[in-house]
């Protein structure tokens, strides 16, 4: 455009503008005192309550408390469908995902990943590739991200113009559920617990000593890498804390009462992760407990008592780990409903403590909700965020029939090397659809990857196929590359695929993946 053509075109545009602010002004003033009278009325409706009770009472369309993944979901669609929302927390925002769980543990399980590459260095030309590592650099990194996750949540919190209330919250004995956050009463038309849960620990009556053990929580404070760890737990936070641990030098046992590892998933994931452990100089001690834990000068005297299921009347044998300068209890995790007074308000709690919801994440009072770890199934953030925003649509977008699939939901471990899995276990599948019509087809092999290192690793997979279609049920894996490689499999699994859909999908090659695609 001529220089002439943009001086002209400019004053048109301003033109233009002008006439549009005449025009939109007085809209834009009407659209201020509706916002004006929107809030007058939303105060006013504050100080309804306030004139209704006699104490002073803040009320809102949507009260979560907690503001972990599921809260925090929750609470930001239902302020997206126009619900007036506040959220409760105790400690910081993100709960144990952003804080002390998924997070800061994949941050520690790609740093024990570049230990594991650096093994393989030589062996791809790079030599004399000899490196230092600074566990404390990485956690001031780590400590730094996890806090600009905190800030980044408080601010979108601002911006969905949700109330952030910090502090612990009770409910208290009013008849309207309503709860108290340092002597402030609050309610709401809905109230949603997604309080989460928090690590187990050992009585000392149990296990004198178990006190000078940490749990996860512990474990993203230890500012230096033990030489010597000792976790205790078969779960898998017990196995990515024992692989990262391991993989970046500190000399590891882990404790476990039965013969394997991860007892819930399938049995070929189950005997290959123990055997993988092993593989990786993991020093694994199956039939064992801790009986006793003394400190010395040196660090912790771990005292284990091991008895042999196999042999009829085996005697104890026990044994001692010196100088541990990490116990680590895995032993599972416990729903943090304990101080909510939660009888006071009529919600029913199962007998270890979870809320009982039904397939709506209704609890048994009504206008009271429950989502996430503390209703005690699938405890995963991506369910615990579902779970909110769904139950925000049904809310507050009138989705009646809106509700999370607990069916096939995939999960990976983030062991060494990484699990992936989704749908049943072969033995589920058996029981649901009896022996003769499940199919399991499985296949091992060494990635290509190592093909040319030293170090070697498998790869293992499993489809389960069931009935004559052989829908494929379940599938499970466990090598390099199948913690990236589930996601896109889980929707086909959820979609129904069957084992001939599988099969016409042309192979990727070469993958560790076209195997999937090409089992027989
Ligand atoms: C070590 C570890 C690793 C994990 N790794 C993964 C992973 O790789 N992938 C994955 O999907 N999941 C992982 N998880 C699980 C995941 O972190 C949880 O499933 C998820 O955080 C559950 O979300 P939630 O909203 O139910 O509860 P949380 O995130 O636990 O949030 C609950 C919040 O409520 C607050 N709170 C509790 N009581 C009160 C109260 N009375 N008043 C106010 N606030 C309160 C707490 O402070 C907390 O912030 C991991 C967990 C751990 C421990």
């Amino acid at each position: 455009m001529c220089n002439g053509c943009t001086s002209s075109f400019n004053y048109y545009i301003r033109g233009v503008g002008f006439l549009l602010m005449e025009i939109l002004s007085p809209l834009a003033r009407l659209r201020a005192s509706f916002l004006t009278l929107g809030r007058s009325l939303l105060s006013s409706r504050r100080l309804i309550s306030r004139s209704m009770a006699s104490e002073s009472v803040t009320r809102f369309d949507f009260l979560v408390i907690g503001g972990g993944s599921g809260g925090l979901a929750g609470a930001r669609r239902a302020a997206e469908l126009g619900a007036t929302a506040a959220v409760i927390e105790s400690h910081k925002l993100g709960g144990t995902c952003v804080n002390v769980g998924c997070v800061p543990k994949k941050v520690m399980w790609n740093t024990s990943t570049h230990a594991e590459y650096l093994h393989d260095h030589e062996d791809y030309g790079f030599e004399g590739a000899k490196a230092h590592f600074s566990w404390q650099l990485i956690k001031r990194k780590r400590d730094a991200y996890v806090s600009r996750l905190n800030q980044i949540y408080l601010s979108n919190l601002e911006k969905a113009k949700i109330e952030s209330i910090h502090g612990y919250a009770r409910f208290t004995d009013d008849p309207e559920p309503t709860v108290e956050v340092n002597g402030k009463k609050y309610t709401a038309t809905h109230i949603l617990i997604s309080t989460g849960g928090h690590p187990s620990t050992v009585s000392e009556d149990d296990v004198p000593g178990a006190g000078l053990g940490i749990t996860s929580d512990g474990f993203f404070e230890l500012e230096s890498c033990p030489k010597r760890s000792v976790i205790v737990g078969a779960g898998y936070i017990a196995v990515e804390m024992a692989g990262i641990l391991s993989t970046l030098g500190s000399k590891t046992s882990i404790i476990i009462r039965q013969g394997g590892v991860l007892r819930n998933f399938d049995a070929l994931i189950s005997s290959n992760c123990t055997k993988e452990l092993q593989n990786h100089g993991i020093d694994l001690r199956k039939n064992t407990q801790v009986k006793s834990v003394q400190k010395t000068d040196k660090g912790l005297t771990v005292t284990l008592v091991t008895k042999d299921p196999d042999v009829k009347d085996a005697e104890d044998k026990l044994d001692t780990i010196h100088e541990v300068d990490c116990l680590l209890w895995a032993i599972g995790r416990e729903p943090s409903t304990a101080g909510l007074n939660l009888s006071q308000i009529g919600v029913k709690l199962d007998e270890k403590g979870h809320i009982m919801v039904d397939e709506f994440q209704n609890t048994t009072r009504p206008g009271v909700y429950a989502v996430g770890d503390v209703c005690g199934r699938a405890l995963l953030t991506p369910v615990a965020i579902a779970a909110g925003r769904k139950l925000a649509h049904r809310l507050f977008e009138g989705k009646a029939d809106s509700k999370v699939d607990y069916n096939n939901i995939p999960t990976v471990v983030f062991s060494h090397p990484p699990i992936g899995t989704v749908g049943l276990t072969e033995d589920e599948a058996i029981k649901s659809w009896g022996k003769d019509n499940v199919k399991a087809y499985t296949t091992s092999f060494t990635p290509m990857y190592y093909a040319i290192t030293t170090r070697k690793s498998q790869c293992i997979m499993k489809l389960v196929c069931a009935g004559k279609e052989e829908k494929v049920v379940g599938l499970h894996m466990q090598g390099f590359g199948c913690d990236e490689m589930l996601q896109g499999f889980a929707v086909a699994v959820n979609m129904g695929a069957t084992k001939a859909d599988f099969d016409r999908t042309i192979a990727i090659h070469p993958t560790s993946s076209e195997e999937l695609v090409t089992l027989r």
